[in-house]
């Protein structure tokens, strides 16, 4: 029985390397799934999930910031060190050498951690923005997010500082409608990690030919996908690239 799993996993991941080698315009998009192998929990798995302990208009809004800048702070600060403290995985490495040997065009990620640039991928929409900077609501004047963990307060004008990353109530990032226009055209959209519960971004799929997911949990799309692991994303991704690395690629010839 364990032989047939396995051969069944092998044979999935064959055909997902034949769907990427033939198959015109391939991206990603990933969620905080891939991410968990890193340290940084999922906000919404049914386990450790912060949206279970608070409700995320409470905690992660822009009504919540201006309301009680403390305790927005307070809490944010927590997991933003988290995310900041995390290191790539092999999934990250993995999409990162895809894009490198030219089969995958870029990714648009739902994570503000920002482990793919780190993994070297080139192309990232950050649709939910990231944390490398922040704004006065006041003045606008922009600063390192150094400035934002000394002192919340802008100090240029005294206004409040702000993340920029996007929080709720906020309009949807400039990355979000870049990737609108990246998915024009798409043949194959890897979803990695991302259950598509949170809108925009989980209609982002009605925009590629073909879906693969690549999710520990099941989620609404798998139906609808061409190919489905519930398998960890770096295995997946780790030994889709082995794959895809012996045979000859645009750049790999071995
Ligand atoms: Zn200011």
């Amino acid at each position: 029985m364990k032989g047939c799993l396995k051969l069944k996993y092998l044979d999935r991941i064959q055909r997902l390397s034949e769907l990427i080698k033939t198959t015109g315009k391939v991206l990603a998009l990933s969620g905080a799934g891939i991410s968990t192998e890193s340290g940084i929990p999922d906000f919404r798995s049914k386990d450790t999930g912060l949206w279970n302990q608070y409700e995320p208009q409470k905690v992660a809004s822009i009504q919540a910031l201006k309301k009680d800048p403390k305790s927005f702070y307070d809490l944010n600060f927590k997991w933003w060190n988290v995310c900041l403290r995390a290191k790539p995985n092999q999934a990250h490495v993995a999409l990162a050498q895809l894009e490198e040997m030219g089969w995958l065009l870029g990714t648009i990620t739902q994570n503000i951690d920002g482990l793919h640039q780190q993994a070297g991928s080139q192309r990232v929409w950050e649709v939910h923005g990231h944390l490398r900077g922040c704004s006065c609501l006041n003045c606008k004047d922009d600063y390192d997010l150094e400035q934002l963990f000394q002192n919340y307060y802008c100090p240029h004008c005294g206004g409040l500082l702000r993340p920029h990353v996007v929080l709720f109530g906020d309009t949807m990032s400039v990355d979000y409608f870049m990737a609108e226009k990246v998915m024009s055209g798409c043949q194959l959209l890897l979803v990695i990690g991302s259950s598509l519960q949170v809108q925009p971004v989980a209609s982002l799929p009605y925009l590629s030919r073909q879906i693969v997911i690549i999710n520990k949990e099941p989620t609404a799309w798998d139906n609808h996908a061409t190919l489905v692991f519930h398998e960890s994303a770096s295995k997946v991704l780790w030994d889709l690239v082995s794959i895809m690395k012996k045979q000859t690629g645009p750049y790999y010839t071995e």
